[in-house]
């Protein structure tokens, strides 16, 4: 179980395309884009007026819409976040930042950036 097959199977209940292709055409990925939008406004305004409950349902409604975007364009959510993931924590060798005298986290020789292309399996 993850939260990105919840959403496709909250889709799938309400006769929403799940595509397995990639693909960012379509109506249903323009709604899902504004979706984001939408629910991040309102934590937004959930955050500025100090709403703790409102922030914490904000932003599971955005999860579930982000979701629900890679939902409906074809995106493995998981794939790319293990690939982020990864470049993030590369850079940190052996679990330490390395900073500069000035207190900033450098990229160590260890860093590399995310494959995003390869991940989406877009690589001639
Ligand atoms: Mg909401």
């Amino acid at each position: 179980m993850s939260y990105q097959n919840d959403v496709a199977n909250f889709m799938k209940a309400g006769e929403q395309p799940v595509r397995s292709e990639l693909s960012l055409e379509g109506d249903q990925a323009t709604l899902y884009m504004n979706l984001i939008s939408e629910e991040y406004q309102e934590t937004l305004s959930a955050f500025k007026t100090n709403d703790m409950i409102e922030v914490a349902d904000g932003l599971a409604d955005m999860v579930w819409v982000i979701m629900g975007m890679c939902n409906s364009c074809g995106i493995d959510f998981d794939s790319v976040w293990q690939e982020v993931k990864a470049s993030n924590m590369s850079k940190f060798p052996n679990g330490k930042a390395i900073k500069n005298d000035h207190g900033k986290i450098m990229k160590p020789d260890s860093y590399f950036k995310p494959n995003i292309k390869k991940v989406l399996d877009l690589e001639e």
